[in-house]
């Protein structure tokens, strides 16, 4: 695994991207999603000047962001659970993944605690799979006012992990859906939401000519991930 070889094509590969969509290639951010691998590989990617890393899981974020100090930036992209989100405000300059109301109210009182404003993203759940988190899109429409109220956070956009597929095309209904859907916000809020949080590894490509602004890629920067490769070889 060479980082600094893998960040350069990513970033070549967006840049392209950008350029068939007709889009500034600066309107799109790259997020190295980190989670399971160690700090010095964190440090490594942060020396090729990759700042911006996602992590899912707080435990291992609680333990590894104090080991690669400097000017890294996380956002938190995994499922939270109430009882982790005071350490979430404290460790993450975004949570992606609000799916509920209670959950952002979680979120809006320890921020108001911390004398915080959190961003938030809202994640959609697209293709309604049944094993997956994420907002319903009627049900996000209707609770959209209610979340916009809570005084410690701020909506910033909307994210989703639309269903795996080996062939990235397949992807493209669930982006041009969650594009959509961030229109239907924009009007109910009567104000843009800058952030579409979509696309990874096998299909950031179509998320960009979709309108993605955070491109969330974990494997194609860092090579596979600890646990999977164990996993393989049992
Ligand atoms: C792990 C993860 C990613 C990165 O996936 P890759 O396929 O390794 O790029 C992106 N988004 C979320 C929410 C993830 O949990």
């Amino acid at each position: 695994m060479n980082f600094a070889e893998n960040l350069n094509l990513i970033q070549q590969r967006i840049a392209a991207a950008c350029v068939r969509a007709g889009r500034d290639e600066k309107s799109v951010t790259l997020l190295a999603v980190s989670k399971t691998h160690p700090p010095e590989t964190i440090r490594a990617a942060m020396e090729c000047g990759q700042l911006l890393f996602g992590e899912n899981k707080i435990q291992e974020a609680k333990s590894k962001i104090p080991l690669c100090p400097g000017k890294a930036r996380w956002q938190f992209i995994g499922h939270l659970q109430s009882n982790k989100v005071r350490d979430a405000v404290q460790l993450f300059e975004m949570i992606q993944g609000v799916d509920s109301l209670a959950i952002a109210q979680e979120i809006s009182k320890r921020a108001e605690q911390a004398a915080k404003t959190m961003p938030i993203l809202l994640e959609v759940n697209v293709a309604g799979e049944g094993s997956k988190f994420g907002y319903a899109p009627e049900k996000l429409l209707a609770e959209l006012n209610a979340l916009n109220a809570l005084p410690g956070i701020e909506i910033h956009g909307l994210m989703a992990i639309p269903p795996f597929a080996t062939v990235p095309e397949k992807a493209r209904p669930y982006f041009k859906k969650l594009r959509e859907l961030k229109l239907q916000c924009e009007q109910i809020l009567g104000a843009p939401l800058p952030q579409l949080s979509m696309g990874m590894s096998g299909d950031f490509e179509v998320a960009i000519e979709e309108g993605a602004t955070l491109v969330r890629v974990g494997t194609a920067l860092f090579g596979e991930r600890v646990s999977n490769v164990r996993k393989e070889a049992e």
